[in-house]
């Protein structure tokens, strides 16, 4: 069958199921904040008095809906975990004051910034930029999001990540560097901020290589837990 708009049959667009509701969540675009957690920057060898966070972005096939299978992927022998909160957008809008930020804030789930570590460490030693060690297929899994209608703002509570039933990450929301309402804030100073746009709010220490056959379960606080199978 021709399609007479597309060259070609577009992907689905990207989404992300949300709890309680048939409808789903469509996604803009992925921010990922980095060394928001001082251990975990200290870890990495950086220091977090001196450093502040800062952003960078996955592309949209980055996302598992749902999280599930997800395949080792190519060009890399050290893929890493790190277990994030996700906040997601759901009002629009620009240099957003902090104490204004939570009304952006459209719900919260439990997603992995899967790294290609040793890519990512080979650019940052020539100072390129990070895309091929942060943004690849299928790096972003997440859970179904969890509406602030039906739940408080996240500002404190435990984010773990067991991998085959052993802990090998645990923080709490609260050491977070940069919260999240300074996080919308800064964000949208230098991006219009969309309803659709999420964000991944950093990693606690703890962040280790992956191999196939790993079942990983990520928790935080009391949204859904997201469980991964590297395969
Ligand atoms: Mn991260």
């Amino acid at each position: 069958m021709s399609n007479k708009l597309f060259a070609f049959e577009p992907k689905v667009a990207p989404r992300v199921p949300i709890i309680g509701d048939t409808r789903q969540f469509p996604v803009n675009r992925i921010f990922c904040v980095g060394r928001n957690y001082a251990e975990h920057a200290r870890e990495m060898g950086n220091d977090p008095d001196r450093d502040p966070p800062f952003f960078f972005l996955k592309s949209l096939d980055s996302l598992v809906p749902g999280g599930g299978s997800v395949s080792y992927p190519r060009a890399t022998d050290d893929l890493h975990h790190e277990i994030e909160m996700v906040v997601a957008i759901g009002v629009s809008g620009s240099e957003i004051a902090k104490e204004d930020a939570q009304d952006h804030v459209y719900g919260y789930a439990v997603g992995l910034d899967l790294t290609r570590r040793d890519l990512q460490s080979q650019a940052k030693k020539m100072k390129r930029p990070w895309d091929f060690g942060k943004s690849f297929e299928q790096a972003a899994p997440i859970t179904a999001i969890t509406q602030t209608k039906s739940c408080e703002h996240l500002s404190s509570g435990e984010i773990s990540l067991t991998v085959n039933d052993k802990v090998q990450q645990i923080g709490n929301l609260n050491e977070m560097i940069w919260n999240v309402p300074e996080i919308i804030s800064f964000l949208s100073q230098f991006y219009q901020l969309e309803a659709g746009d999420l964000i991944f709010t950093g990693t606690p220490a703890g962040v280790g290589p992956l191999h196939r056959g790993d079942k990983l379960i990520g928790r935080v606080a009391s949204l859904p837990e997201l469980v991964v199978n590297i395969i």
